[in-house]
């Protein structure tokens, strides 16, 4: 008995494919919405950091590649490609 997989490869639903998200702290700092607050000093008090980190981060999810992939047994693969014809 053997099985065969094949690799899926699907855009990856964090960063939508950009490979970057942005920084958990700066998505806070945004969505505060408050200009006139200095963004270190957010860093400091809110975050725990010496200073603001760079906006955007590498995402964690597909590891900056954009793509996750994941090995699939080929069975489930055709019928999800079954599927997609039928379903257009
Ligand atoms: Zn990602």
């Amino acid at each position: 008995m053997k099985r065969y997989l094949v690799v899926e490869e699907s855009v990856c639903p964090e960063c939508e494919g950009d490979g970057v998200v942005l920084d958990p702290c700066w998505r806070e700092y945004l969505e505060l919405g408050d200009p006139h607050r200095d963004p270190d000093g957010f860093a400091r008090e809110e975050c725990g950091l010496e200073e603001m980190p760079p906006e955007e981060i590498e995402c964690p999810t597909c590891g900056g590649t954009g793509v996750i992939r994941r090995e699939v047994p080929l069975e489930e693969a055709l019928a999800a490609l079954e599927g997609e014809v039928r379903h257009g």
